[in-house]
């Protein structure tokens, strides 16, 4: 599977939803290249900060925060 979001292909999309979810929920970063947002820096081409771009975050977040936002379980039921 490609490396960043940026990257993915239709069925990298279809397959892994969930990750996508995970990688795309509450979002605090956006890619300066192709405008995707995600949570985590890494999974961006060319990630940036909403707050450093000046944008006002509606909930309070951690730049400095490296532990991930939610924890992979691979035996997570799915409903
Ligand atoms: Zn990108």
């Amino acid at each position: 599977m490609a490396k960043t979001l940026c990257d993915w292909s239709k069925k990298d999309l279809e397959r892994h939803a969930d990750q996508l979810y995970e990688l795309t929920h509450q979002p605090t970063h956006f890619c300066r290249k192709c405008a995707r947002v995600a949570n985590c820096k890494r999974v961006l081409c060319k990630g940036s900060t909403f707050a450093a771009a000046g944008v006002k975050m509606p909930v309070p977040f951690h730049a400095g925060d490296k532990t991930p936002a939610v924890e992979d379980d691979p035996n997570r039921m799915v409903a």
